[in-house]
């Protein structure tokens, strides 16, 4: 059976500047790919030209638009408010659900470690949030039948995640060569045009060029996207 992977974000667009080189890669080899995006990106985007509501529409195709260069399999969407994600039982519970609808091996989220708050980027709030719901949903409450037991009822049977791969990590221990897909993953960040004008596009590929050759270059890798990871045995 192929492995099943769930990539958590929090807005359009996160795990295609995080992950989009490593699961293009991922699926061509064969494995299941699923993506859980949080908010809906109704206030997203620099231009004031659309409505919050053709804001969630608009993005909500440029990330299926996306996926689809990718290979994943079904996009997930919670549809959460932009800047509304609070780490808890409700954000929890929901992300719970889609593991155990989903039934990955590996999943991927933002790292909860990051709390030097030396940027910006990072510590966004939806980021902070997911961050933390993503560790505490896997550990314990996805596979234990006592947590959220009206899932049960649904036919949502407790499962376990075997790893979980952290990115925007300021410590990577893992690095995975996305040399023959870094042109995919470039692809991917250009189908979110709600949020970057051609010319901030331009700046954005190089900018993400150079992050994947400067992650890759202590491996000897042209490019690389790097993770922490931790395993749960048991
Ligand atoms: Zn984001």
């Amino acid at each position: 059976m192929s492995e099943i992977i769930l990539v958590v974000g929090a807005h359009a667009d996160d795990v295609d500047f995080s992950t989009s080189g490593t699961m293009s890669k991922w699926a061509k080899e064969g494995k299941e790919i699923h993506y859980l995006i949080c908010t809906n990106g109704d206030k997203g985007g620099t231009q004031n030209e659309h409505t919050p509501e053709e804001l969630v529409e608009i993005r909500k195709g440029e990330q299926i638009a996306a996926a689809n260069i990718v290979g994943v399999k079904e996009v997930h969407f919670l549809g959460r408010g932009d800047g509304e994600l609070m780490p808890d039982m409700k954000l929890r519970e929901d992300i719970v659900r889609v593991i155990r609808q989903v039934k990955p091996d590996k999943m991927f989220s933002f790292d909860p470690a990051n709390q030097s708050f030396d940027g910006f980027h990072l510590f966004h709030p939806d980021h902070r949030a997911v961050a933390i719901s993503v560790f505490d949903a896997i550990y314990p409450a996805a596979k234990n039948r006592l947590y959220f037991p009206h899932l049960l009822e649904e036919g949502l049977e407790p499962h376990k995640v075997n790893e979980l791969y952290f990115y925007g990590t300021k410590e990577p221990n893992i690095w995975i060569d996305i040399s023959d897909t870094i042109d995919q993953k470039i692809a991917c960040l250009r189908e979110h045009k709600s949020q970057f004008s051609d010319m901030r596009a331009e700046m954005i590929e190089q900018f993400v060029r150079q992050r994947c050759m400067d992650a890759g270059k202590e491996k000897g890798l042209e490019y690389a996207e790097a993770f922490r990871m931790i395993s749960f045995p048991f």
